[in-house]
């Protein structure tokens, strides 16, 4: 296999939401807020997104995308330059020009912005779409039927469960399948030229979680969960790599966000 590097990696600033800290992990109190990134990474073969946070309307007038009692128990926080679009263009882009976009899941707050990148290739886990259209009750409402609806309209690539699909076949960029939180739950691995990145999705929410081996109490299989958890956190022992748990709010602060960008 040929060796390659992805050229730079930006944390897009998304919104934050804040919601009762038990439903991120088991016997937590209080309120938790939580970061949403979405990450834009630049290859030579293409320009990715991992996740696309919100619905970017939603920043602005939540109750319109999700109504009243989600919105509700949300609490999202944001300005409008943290829409995915004007952070994209910030950085000298134009939405046009994502190639790929790596679906962690489809929950609202990873795929709010997918219908932005309409001529992009989507790529999620096996069972992601079907389980978007008919999901199980617990957790139905992290899928939004309208824009479930749009899905058919776009070109998918689904990675088979229990595989790895390397996107540009020079290994910088691996498609994990980590299923559990959703049937068709995927991390990635992206390898620059000065460090490797592992973004966990939503197989992990807190580092809190990570060391105590503990699943989300809102996950579809909760022993394929641990099962994903397990593998990912073995792979942060034994190789060297950076491990971003996107919902964490310890890491968010630790890593750095655009208009830096990790080479
Ligand atoms: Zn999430």
């Amino acid at each position: 296999m040929s060796v390659g590097f992805a050229r730079k990696m930006w944390a897009l600033d998304c919104p934050t939401l804040t919601v009762d800290a038990v439903t991120l992990m088991y016997g937590l109190t209080g309120k938790m807020t939580i970061p949403m990134p979405a990450f834009l990474i630049e290859h030579p073969k293409g320009l990715v997104l991992f996740d696309t946070g919100i619905h970017p309307d939603a920043i602005e007038d939540p109750v319109s995308i999700y109504g009243q009692e989600l919105a509700d128990g949300l609490g999202i926080g944001g300005t409008i330059d943290q829409r995915i679009d004007r952070q994209i263009e910030a950085l000298g882009y134009k939405t046009s020009d994502v190639t790929h976009v790596i679906s962690s899941h489809l929950h609202f707050d990873h795929a709010g912005g997918h219908f932005l990148f309409p001529n992009a290739t989507f790529y999620a886990g096996q069972g992601e779409l079907a389980f978007a259209h008919f999901p199980a009750k617990l957790g139905s409402f992290c899928f939004i039927p309208e824009q479930v609806a749009q899905y058919k309209n776009w070109t998918w690539r689904e990675v088979a469960a229990r595989t790895d699909l390397d996107l540009f076949g020079d290994g910088s960029m691996i498609i994990m399948s980590t299923p559990g939180h959703t049937p068709g739950e995927v991390s990635l691995k992206v390898r620059l030229a000065n460090r490797t990145f592992l973004l966990t999705g939503d197989a992990i929410h807190l580092r809190a979680a990570l060391d105590l081996e503990w699943p989300f109490p809102l996950d579809y299989d909760t022993l394929s969960a641990v099962h994903s958890l397990l593998r990912i956190k073995r792979m942060a022992e034994s190789e060297e790599l950076s491990l971003w748990i996107n919902h964490d709010p310890d890491d968010w602060a630790q890593y750095q966000h655009a208009p830096y960008c990790y080479e």
